[in-house]
């Protein structure tokens, strides 16, 4: 090698080298293997996930946080056990810069996995271009839970299925299927009479939607209760709910689709999927199309909003939509909700569909994701009284 060579590989190549193997060496310590002698951090539960995980020093530590596949909703989800060993200060990373997405999630912690609080505003810092945010937990020896929003698990949607059940002659519980990755797609219903017209509940196609989903629990929980209006209501009308209808992507904290990366809220035509082809089965083997009312699909996004088709679109229950709105509203419960109506009939989503096929009012009830649990179960019982009160007042 020439002198000038020698020089030039001195000065430009062997840095350049160095720098290379520094960041390999990083990147090979990225892994799922998250076990340092300060703490552990877990993702084996039902809502854990993160992509890989880093130490950058002795209290720090770094979480890349990617969505199951692309291109998606920004919608993106976290879910992790933090074990220390011992006394330990300790702070989070959580990165999404790999894909570029932005912190929409609040952290919500746990330290038995059931009861959720928003971080407090002093341990969360969110870096300027929103690609990663900081969890400061303090000197901690407690594992703790942290998630982008409560985790409501199969175990707990099994759970709450359980006690609407009890004691309740008329409301039965089986899976209609299984979904991509076998686990049951479930449908509670309340039938008294099989003549009787039907409602359609459907609930979690989309995994971090937990207002949404919560929303869900507290409108059947109002239905399902013994008193005056309640039981009339049920003497009157069945429901069919699908509470759960993406519980793989519960399971693996997805941000958006199914195991098979799909979309459920976008199949509500062609039902390519298990998960949706299931529901829509069972509602057609159970439901003549003229018994058929209306139909509720529970979501969140970042406004309290009903997103419905417009009244001069409806021939059948053709107030139905405006008045349950106004009326849900004028409660002056802690959530007004706003209505954006449109006809779009060539959309893929639930509401669509029903509104397509029914002509009858379909919904897409949308909550919020910084309402607070307190409101948004509300919103979700007042939501279920007004309705009951109108297709009992409304209807012969
Ligand atoms: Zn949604």
């Amino acid at each position: 090698m020439k002198l000038s060579h020698l020089l030039l590989f001195l000065v430009f190549i062997a840095p350049l080298a160095s720098a290379l193997d520094t960041h390999s060496a990083a990147v090979k310590s990225k892994s799922n293997d998250c076990k340092w002698p300060a703490l552990s951090i877990e993702k084996n539960f039902e809502g854990g996930a993160f992509a890989h995980c880093l130490q950058l020093s002795a209290t720090e530590y770094q979480l890349d946080i990617h969505p199951e596949n692309t291109p998606i909703n920004p919608s993106p989800w976290y879910g992790v056990k933090v074990s220390p060993n011992a006394n330990t200060d300790v702070n989070i990373k959580i990165d999404y810069s790999e894909f570029s997405h932005k912190h929409r999630y609040w952290p919500k912690a746990s330290v038995d996995g059931k009861q959720w609080y928003p971080l407090p505003e002093n341990s969360v810092v969110v870096s300027n271009d929103k690609q990663s945010v900081w969890l400061h937990l303090g000197k901690t020896n407690k594992p703790v839970w942290i998630a982008a929003q409560p985790i409501l698990s199969n175990a707990d949607y099994d759970e709450w299925l359980k006690q609407i059940g009890k004691g309740n002659d008329s409301v039965s519980i089986k899976s209609v299927s299984l979904s991509v990755g076998k686990r049951p797609i479930n449908q509670l219903s309340f039938i008294e009479d099989t003549s009787n017209p039907y409602f359609v509940i459907l609930g979690r196609q989309h995994p971090p939607e937990l207002t949404g989903a919560f929303a869900l629990q507290a409108f059947v929980d109002r239905i399902s209760q013994s008193d005056e209006l309640a039981t009339a209501f049920r003497r009157k009308f069945n429901v069919l709910v699908y509470p759960n209808i993406n519980p793989d992507g519960v399971a693996l904290g997805y941000w958006r689709h199914n195991l098979n990366g799909v979309d459920l809220n976008r199949d509500w035509k062609h039902f390519k999927q298990p998960e949706t082809k299931a529901v829509i089965q069972a509602i057609e083997q159970q439901v003549a199309p003229s018994k058929l009312l209306t139909m509720i699909d529970f979501h969140s996004t970042n406004k309290d909003v009903f997103y419905t088709q417009r009244d001069s679109d409806y021939g059948k229950f053709a107030n139905f939509t405006r008045q349950w709105f106004e009326q849900i509203n004028h409660q002056q419960s802690a959530i007004a909700f706003t209505r954006e109506a449109s006809r779009r009939p060539e959309n893929t989503t639930s509401k669509t569909y029903f509104f397509n096929t029914y002509g009858i009012p379909a919904t897409t009830y949308e909550l919020n994701d910084t309402s607070t649990p307190a409101n948004v179960k509300i919103a979700g019982t007042v939501s279920a009284e007004t309705f009951m009160k109108w297709w009992l007042t409304n209807t012969n």
